[in-house]
């Protein structure tokens, strides 16, 4: 009887440690997140994101599409909840259920980047330092000056050398000033350096010099994929970030067909993901996922293919939130947000407080937090 007391009141003390103030007169209990993985596909537009294949561009002369009937077959339906569902399957039947999407303006909900251009490294630099930098002005390999979610994280001793990312292009180690902090950044068709090596990344690293360099700079996406999958098997990071850059790259390429396909393949990528990490017992109802893009693109079948300051609606994005944390709402309403927003997101899952760390950094996205 004493001993079932004394329990009682432990288990009391127990949850009041377990309350943390996040604000003013604001009580949250401690996340169950644990893990955190981020993933974006580059200039992935909110058109295709909401509406799926878009009809404009289903042609040779805009699209630049070879095999129309195949295309059509695979992503073209009459209802654009069906058409989106069709390219997107991971996004629209498990997150838009189970999790949380921002970013649709037919909802009154835009999702927006603040830097003003629309294009690689200040859109990262936004998503993963919470604010826009007007020293940011191109995407040339120069070190931020500003800190990064993940540097955050690196530096605290629960998460030291326990993030990681692998990106598909080679901008990322300056993004993230890997050269200073140390982080871990594995980026385009660099082989992976790991002793000893699995035979997954051997067998990889084998394949990289026989594979085409389309892009001397982005490798394809499947590469980035395995090596980030092998790594998460190897080493059980707490915080893993996944970019990926096909989208963009057909997107400038004028294939419509291949970036449909580059973000039909990064859904199944996160869908097969998510399923390895339900049978791992470190990430099982542990762990937090957030998808986004660094910008959109143009809206016309002409400028689809481009973005940047002068290209209209580029600066419409859309963010992707699902975890044990999350309630879900689905596609969010009457919410306006912004690109910033995501880097006190991912500290705010996993129970840290980015925007102390970093006081120009946006607030955590509101209601991702608090199942
Ligand atoms: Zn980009």
């Amino acid at each position: 009887m004493l001993r079932s007391t004394f329990r009682i009141a432990f288990t009391h003390i127990l949850v009041l440690v377990a309350v943390v103030p996040i604000g003013a007169g604001e009580k949250q209990a401690r996340p169950r997140t644990e893990n955190a993985i981020v993933v974006t596909l580059d200039g992935f537009r909110f058109q295709e994101f909401f509406g799926g294949a878009d009809d404009m561009l289903l042609n040779k002369q805009f699209g630049g599409v070879k095999d129309l009937d195949g295309l059509k077959k695979r992503f073209w339906r009459e209802k654009p909840e069906e058409r989106r569902e069709a390219l997107l399957p991971f996004f629209w039947k498990t997150i838009a259920k189970d999790g949380q999407i921002f970013g649709d303006r037919a909802r009154k909900a835009t999702t927006r980047l603040t830097n003003g251009l629309k294009f690689s490294y200040p859109g990262y630099s936004e998503i993963f330092c919470g604010f826009a930098d007007p020293g940011i002005t191109s995407n040339a390999k120069k070190s931020n000056a500003n800190l990064s979610v993940l540097e955050f994280l690196h530096e605290k001793p629960a998460y030291k050398n326990r993030v990681a990312a692998f990106c598909t292009w080679d901008v990322f180690p300056w993004i993230f000033r890997a050269e200073r902090n140390g982080l871990k950044v594995h980026t385009d068709w660099n082989p992976v350096k790991d002793d000893p090596g699995t035979d997954r990344q051997r067998a990889m690293n084998a394949s990289l010099p026989f594979l085409p360099r389309y892009w001397p700079d982005n490798c394809f996406d499947v590469i980035t994929m395995e090596y980030a999958s092998e790594h998460l098997l190897r080493h059980k990071p707490r915080v893993l970030y996944i970019g990926l850059g096909e989208t963009a790259e057909w997107g400038h390429g004028r294939r419509y067909d291949l970036h449909l396909d580059a973000a039909n393949n990064a859904d199944r990528y996160l869908a097969e993901l998510w399923q390895t990490l339900q049978t791992l017992p470190q990430y099982k109802d542990k762990t937090s996922l957030i998808i986004t893009t660094d910008h959109g693109r143009g809206d016309t079948r002409v400028d689809w293919t481009d973005h940047g300051k002068k290209v209209p609606l580029a600066e419409f994005i859309w963010i992707a939130v699902l975890g044990p944390d999350t309630p879900g709402l689905g596609v969010r309403e009457n919410v306006e947000t912004t690109q910033g927003q995501v880097a006190a997101t991912i500290a705010h899952l996993l129970g840290e407080d980015f925007v102390a760390a970093s006081a120009k950094a946006a607030p955590p996205l509101p209601g991702v937090r608090g199942k």
